[in-house]
């Protein structure tokens, strides 16, 4: 290298401030970023192969090679460096070669350095601040923007602003916001009382501060009147504790504001003060921080942190789980330092779940989404929603997509995403959240107005007796099923989606089964792996691919198999299971030690980020998980921000009767190693296919701090035999759902899904129900795979061709679910 000890003069054109910087820090920082984030995941395939393997220093010299400076850092960060300060924001491409975003991000923290946070009350100040173009001609109606909805931005926002229009796009003030389209606010919370608001029986919501360290621009509480409210008072948490007191049905508080974590003392009386209420179950803490101000958990040595897990030792004491709750919305968001904060929680303990805005024009096509959610689940993360649409608020519409976006997204997610980091795609309607084509639909258009949806909600007016009765219906109705259809504003965007209203059920009940047969039932789910089906030729024995990112295999898997993982990129996942083996024991915690062998190769494939073992005998044997087993499970469990292999443990269950105090406690220790538990089940006919039976085996699951995941609708192999004489009721799966989303807490909600011959998809979201016109009435159910077309399964084995049984509607395979009947034409129902 030549003249690395050059000195760069950089000036930012809008800021017009002037900064010197040495070539040597530069090229030390990004030697230092690429020995740990040059990976595809982080960066692009393309960037990773053209660095190849080697040191940091190694792969910026091919980096400085491929862009044609090769040898010669002064010119490539002065052509960077100059890209940037021109405040255009976007993609900087050098000689062909696109550099990530997070590469900018650590070259700008040499340049620009700094955390804290600044208000920004002049349309000057995003010059000055953000080198930001402020154009002549939108410049009085920027300053009104910013007088109506505050700006403030975080110094770590700044710099990711600066090299990502996707991060611009969600702080950046813009004039669109004048335009008066939409509500002046959403509407929240059936009950308000000080802090408090409650609009789910078992659930409120604690407003601890009204400010954030960053505002997005699509919030819903934008407007500077939100903005301003005067901050409650501990002495105010303590009346709301009070409350939550009084109240026993409230089991799960959402602590949230504004930013929560701002407003240290309130929290701490927060805590300290529910850590006393017996009947309180959980604590959800939200904060958006992590992603945009890391910072406020990271400074003076990450005390904020050490303060919460503290906090949460002292809630398990009492019974209590804590979890994090945050929001990430695009790829460019993701920081070191987000992935360090989430990945030092899980491995406490502190359970993090992902909320995500769908924004149009910003992460609704699916491939960002893809990379989003893979980054956080390897840090430890759990995906849980995507919000659709964004709320329809004043100042919004830019953000707004037309709900099919969203809707056929979910198909591109469930194609190519593990499926342990699927969403569910909910809708927050003003009485509380719907999912889509299970727990909610929409119904039709509202007479005479385009701009507003009838949609199907699982509530009814019984639900809101107890805290709040509904005293305006005006804007609802209540459907001949008895629950409430409420108007929602939105665009539907594709007709198709409009399902008008559920006929009555027409199937008769199954009987309930005997317990001896109900024991058979457990003891097949125990022996007999229900997943492990191949959906394409690997042509590699002792491995099955069970989807574009996943494999099965079992402790005996040796060369081969592990050939086969590293030689595909798109696999993330790998499920190890003992009932592949042939061997001793079906359980993979009876061969962990075949297992530690095979979690040390796979951490040396750098596109795999999970390792789960399948463990029927969690749920059915837990003694077997001695000491001795769960301190060698915490050694495979490998949770870190730039290479992570996660350990997850997969369990099966059936009946809410099968869990017990000893399952808690066993599952908290795993919690407490960072090892994430997640139940599947499976509805059978007589057994469990009521809604009553699958609520309360939700609410336990979780009670107990496992992830409920899946619940197999139709069409895994005990189903087929099962449920042929006692079969399921399309129609149940739309009930039960209803009733879990409406009387659980919304962490309980599981995926509804079918098990096909070529792999699973949602129930209703990404299938469609195929009948015959002149059908009889118990002719053979099939579902067409909205989500799967024969490209996809050639893209895993090139000679692909349709499985015996399978045919082709349009491009989409199409699959038959014994055990299921549909006893009306209703689309999902
Ligand atoms: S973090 Fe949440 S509350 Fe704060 S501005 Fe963003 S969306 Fe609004």
């Amino acid at each position: 290298m030549k003249e690395d000890n050059n000195t760069l003069n950089i000036e930012f054109a809008h800021s017009k401030k002037r900064v010197d910087v040495t070539v040597a820090v530069l090229t030390d920082s990004t030697q230092r970023f690429l020995e740990n984030f040059a990976s595809a995941r982080f960066t692009t395939p393309e960037f990773a192969a053209l660095l190849g393997d080697g040191s940091g220093a190694d792969k910026f010299s091919n980096l400085l090679k491929a862009v044609g400076m090769e040898n010669n850092p002064y010119p490539f960060f002065s052509k960077v460096l100059d890209e940037i300060s021109q405040g255009r924001g976007t993609q900087i491409e050098l000689n062909g070669v696109v550099l990530p975003s997070m590469m900018l991000v650590s070259i700008l923290e040499q340049v620009i350095p700094g955390n804290g946070y600044v208000t920004i009350r002049k349309a000057s100040q995003l010059e000055s601040e953000a080198n930001f173009l402020v154009k002549e001609e939108d410049r009085d109606a920027l300053q009104e923007v910013i007088e109506k909805y505050p700006v403030r931005l975080s110094r770590h926002t700044i710099r990711q602003m600066m090299v990502s229009r996707d991060v611009a796009y969600q702080y950046m003030p813009f004039v669109e916001e004048l335009d008066a389209v939409g509500f002046v606010n959403t509407w929240i919370g059936q009950f308000h009382d000080g802090l408090l608001e409650q609009m789910y029986q078992n659930r409120v919501i604690f407003l601890l501060n009204m400010s954030c360290p960053v505002y997005c621009r699509f919030c819903f509480r934008k407007h500077k009147d939100s903005r301003n409210e005067a901050n409650p008072t501990p002495a105010d948490v303590a009346k709301a504790v009070d409350h939550v007191k009084q109240s026993p049905a409230i089991k799960e508080i959402v602590v949230t504001g504004g930013d929560p974590f701002m407003n240290r003392k309130n929290m701490a009386a927060t805590i300290d003060g529910l850590s006393e209420v017996e009947h309180v179950q959980a604590l959800r803490l939200a904060s958006r921080s992590v992603a945009y101000y890391p910072d406020l958990f990271l400074k003076d040595e990450a005390e904020y942190l050490t303060y919460l897990k503290e906090k949460k030792f002292m809630l398990e004491r009492s019974g209590k789980r804590m979890e994090l709750a945050t929001h990430f919305i695009h790829p460019d968001e993701v920081s070191p330092e987000a992935l360090d904060i989430i990945s030092n929680l899980v491995k406490s303990g502190v359970s993090v779940y992902i909320q995500t805005p769908f924004l149009s024009e910003c992460n609704d096509e699916g491939p960002e989404l893809v990379k989003l959610f893979g980054l956080l689940r390897g840090a430890g993360a759990e995906i849980h929603y995507i919000y659709i649409p964004c709320s329809p608020i004043h100042g919004n519409s830019i953000y707004w997509k037309p709900l099919s976006g969203g809707i056929e997204t979910a198909a591109h997610l469930r194609a190519h995403l593990s499926d342990r980091a699927i969403p569910t795609i909910c809708t927050a309607t003003p009485i509380g959240k719907m999912d889509w084509f299970t727990s909610g639909w929409a119904v039709e258009r509202v007479k005479d107005n385009d701009s507003f949806l009838w949609f199907r909600t699982p509530y009814t007016l019984d639900f809101f007796k107890s805290f709040a009765p509904l005293k305006d219906l005006s804007n609802m109705r209540l459907n001949n099923h008895g629950t409430l259809d409420i108007q929602y504003m939105a665009k539907i965007g594709n007709e198709d989606y409009l399902l008008g209203e559920r006929p009555p059920k027409k199937a008769p009940v199954n009987d309930p089964v005997p317990d001896n047969e109900i024991e058979m039932m457990i003891d097949e789910l125990s022996n007999q792996c229900q997943t492990a089906r191949s959906i394409v030729e690997t042509g590699v024995a002792g491995l099955f691919r069970l989807h574009e990112t996943r494999v099965e295999i079992g402790p005996d898997a040796g060369t081969v198999q592990m050939n086969y993982i590293k030689a595909d990129a798109r696999i993330t996942d790998v499920v190890i299971s003992a009932e592949n083996s042939g061997g001793i024991g079906t359980d993979a915690i009876d061969h962990l030690h075949e297992i530690a062998r095979i979690v040390k190769t796979l951490r040396e494939i750098d596109h795999v980020t999970s390792a789960r073992l399948r463990s029927p005998k969690l749920c059915t044997a837990p003694k077997a998980f001695s000491r001795d087993v769960i301190h060698a499970l915490g050694d495979l469990n490998h949770l870190s921000v730039s290479q992570p292999l996660r350990l997850e443990i997969e369990t099966w269950c059936i009946l809410p009767r099968q869990i017990t105090p000893e399952h808690k406690l066993l599952v908290r220790r795993l919690n407490n190693k960072g090892i994430t538990v997640y139940c599947n089940a499976a509805l059978l006919g007589g057994v469990n296919d009521n809604d009553e039976i699958i609520h309360q085996l939700a609410h336990e699951i979780r009670a107990t701090g496992m992830e409920f995941h899946h619940v197999y609708v139709a069409g895994l192999p005990i189903q087929e035999k099962w449920n042929q004489s006692r079969p399921i009721d399309s129609y149940d799966v739309v009930d039960i759902a209803t009733k879990v989303r409406r009387e659980g807490s919304g962490r309980e909600i599981p995926r509804y899904m079918f098990f096909t011959r070529l792999g699973e998809a949602d129930y209703g979201l990404n299938t469609s129900f195929i009948r015959d016109p002149g059908n009889p009435a118990d002719a053979q159910v099939k579902v067409k795979l909205d989500c799967y077309d024969l490209s996809y399964f050639k893209g895993m084995e090139p000679g692909f061709t349709l499985p015996e049984g399978i045919d082709l509607d349009g491009d989409c395979p199409v699959a038959s679910v014994p055990g299921m009947i549909k006893t009306n034409d209703f689309a999902i129902s």
